[in-house]
């Protein structure tokens, strides 16, 4: 298999802009779920960046659990990060949702997302495939590690090998959390695949509470990046608000991994 570590035994390294997913360094994604103004999303950029983000995430198609809920703003959306990213010269990433949106996204991002609730939508991920651009595959959320490799596989077999893993939290039980956060993956994945693994404790977790002690035990447990989502106003998010850090939460974090780092 392409994904695995039989194949290929040095790690692979992911570069989108200045960063580099599998190298040392250990980019943080940081933005809000979703789009929702481009100054909204400005604000948030420049305060990722200012505590040391290598890259701006936000949603223009939100997969919603409602149809009531936001959607997202779409194709303005894609303006809006596509322009904010230049101005702060930030890569960017947004999560594609439908094959026949591939073209139009990718476009306008730098790296596309596979959301949990698409990573078996075969035909979404030939697609990605297709575009060459780097990819971040979400783990799916009742999906085993050998599925999301396999999801991988489907990727790197249409012809992309920049493909990205993000542990984003499975359904268990447990209910006091959105979803439990399975750090065993980062060590599995990274034994048996070459590719490089982040997490993101924010859907892992759903509360910014606890965003912050799992980003240091994801780093700890050896993962490759973080996706953090981050809004200028959390209370005030059209989605996943409980789970955003504020912007000075999130500054801090970055130090806090920047001390992680000296002593692992
Ligand atoms: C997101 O990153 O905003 C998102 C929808 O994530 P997931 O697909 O992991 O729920
Ligand atoms: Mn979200």
């Amino acid at each position: 298999k392409l994904v695995s570590r039989e194949f290929q035994q040095n790690n692979t390294v992911v570069t989108v802009g200045d960063a580099h997913f599998g190298s040392d360094s250990i980019p943080v994604i940081a933005g809000p779920c979703a789009i929702e103004s481009y100054d909204q999303l400005y604000q948030a950029g420049v305060d990722a960046k200012a505590a040391g983000a290598a890259m701006l995430r936000g949603g223009a198609y939100k997969p919603r659990t409602s149809p009531y809920s936001f959607q997202g703003l779409e194709k303005d959306g894609l303006e809006i990060i596509k322009t904010v990213g230049r101005e702060l010269g930030l890569p960017v990433v947004s999560e594609v949702t439908d094959p026949r949106k591939v073209d139009l996204i990718a476009d306008c991002v730098d790296m596309l997302q596979i959301g949990t609730r698409n990573m078996q939508n075969y035909v979404l991920l030939k697609e990605v495939a297709i575009t060459k651009k780097p990819v971040l595959l979400k783990r799916g959320l009742s999906a085993t590690i050998e599925e999301w490799l396999m999801a991988a596989e489907y990727i790197m077999s249409g012809g992309n090998n920049q493909v990205v893993l993000c542990e984003r939290g499975i359904r268990t039980y447990e209910t006091y959390t959105r979803n439990t956060l399975d750090l065993n993956a980062v060590p599995i994945i990274k034994y048996l695949s070459h590719l490089p693994v982040i997490v993101d404790p924010s859907h892992g977790t759903g509360s910014w509470r606890w965003v912050t002690p799992m980003a240091k035990a994801a780093i700890a447990a050896g993962a490759d990046g973080l996706l953090i989502e981050m809004h200028p106003c959390p209370e005030e998010a059209l989605s996943d608000g409980p789970q955003s850090l504020t912007p000075n939460n999130f500054a801090q974090l970055m130090e806090e991994l920047e001390k992680l780092s000296t002593v692992l």
